[in-house]
């Protein structure tokens, strides 16, 4: 498939801090009723939002800021240590209405063109797998980004991501931390918050916020040293 791109500048963007590598990739959804809507707010000078890509239903890649430039899609977030998100990331927005308008399957032309676009933003940056993640994974408190639907199996089969081999042993919650979830108590998120969006990304088919015996064995299977 041939990336179709279109050209959709967003004013919202400033300079990376000097030396920032990019090296986390973090998927969203527009959360809109619309696509339009979408976009219009994400150019908007005065939403202060932006994405590097947005990606339409039918496979269209909307292109709004250079990757050299950071976007401000991750907003107040959290990785393995890291708060600026924005700084070290490129973000891909996904058009779905989301939670709150009616949340839908995403369209197989809109996950084929993620799949090339990503793959493109690999060769480019040093991105490992551990370090594709969804919005609600570095911003658990306020986000619920991609969501469930997400395919994360499929792209992790393409090479995007992770996706955990099952049975490798038990881990506990408060391991979260070391796969790179923010549980710090100064980040006062609750610790459900942070469940439920390690289930929605990991164990899309049973979000309930409660650990249980098989997010343990998924965690233990991502934390296992792994031949990449
Ligand atoms: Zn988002």
């Amino acid at each position: 498939m041939t990336l179709k791109f279109v050209s959709c500048p967003s004013p919202n963007h400033d300079a990376r801090p000097d030396g920032t590598p990019v090296d986390i990739l973090v998927l969203h959804y527009t959360g809109m009723k619309t696509a339009d809507e979408a976009l219009a707010r994400l150019c908007d000078p005065e939403a202060k939002v932006s994405a590097h890509y947005t990606i339409g239903r039918d496979g269209r890649v909307f292109a709004h800021v250079p990757e050299e430039r950071r976007a401000w899609h991750a907003g107040v977030s959290f990785w393995a240590g890291e708060r600026n998100v924005n700084a070290r990331s490129i973000g891909i927005e996904l058009v779905n209405p989301g939670h709150e308008f009616g949340y839908v399957d995403f369209a197989e032309a809109q996950i084929e063109a993620l799949i090339d676009l990503s793959h493109e933003i690999l060769k480019r940056h040093p991105i490992t797998p551990q370090r594709v993640l969804g919005h609600s994974d570095v911003a658990p408190a306020r986000k619920e980004d991609p969501g469930e639907r997400f395919p994360w199996a499929k792209l992790a089969e393409f090479g995007i991501g992770l996706w955990p081999a099952r049975g490798g042993g038990e881990a506990s919650a408060s391991d979260l931390s070391r796969f790179g979830y923010g549980l710090a108590p100064d980040m006062d998120v609750p610790l459900e918050k942070v469940v439920t969006a390690f289930q929605r990304h990991f164990r899309p088919a049973d979000v309930d916020g409660k650990w249980d015996g098989e997010c343990a064995s998924i965690l233990a299977g991502l934390l296992a040293p792994r031949a990449v």
